[in-house]
């Protein structure tokens, strides 16, 4: 939660605009691997729902009983700017999974020995 998507290969985060950049293809190649990964919002949109939509509620609720006529336009504003925080919020949210190739078999990383 809060937290920008890494690559699910080589876990590198991608930082907030790489991630809207994202979201915005069906599948993405890695811009530090180059392999491919697509991005999932379940479950965790449903978190983001949870966490704009309560406060949502209480203020609407609590500007509705504190108010003395009747403003839809006031309440509707309300709404929309949760809704915006909503929507910037997404990138933080979603998550970065592995595409699976049906026809290919995929190429496993050989383990050189050495290293460390
Ligand atoms: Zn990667």
């Amino acid at each position: 939660m809060f937290k920008l998507p890494s690559c699910p290969h080589c876990n590198t985060v991608y930082r907030y605009k790489d991630t809207k950049n994202a979201m915005k293809q069906k599948e993405n190649t890695c811009y530090h691997c180059q392999k491919k990964f697509k991005v999932k919002y379940f479950p965790d949109i449903l978190a983001l729902c949870a966490i704009i939509l309560l406060p949502c509620i209480f203020t609407l609720i609590l500007i509705l009983s504190k108010m003395k006529t009747f403003d839809f336009f006031i309440l509707f504003f309300i709404a929309l700017l949760f809704v915006i925080t909503a929507y910037f919020l997404i990138p933080f949210f979603t998550r970065f999974v592995k595409m699976k190739d049906k026809n290919r078999n995929e190429d496993f990383d050989k383990n050189e020995n050495g290293g460390n």
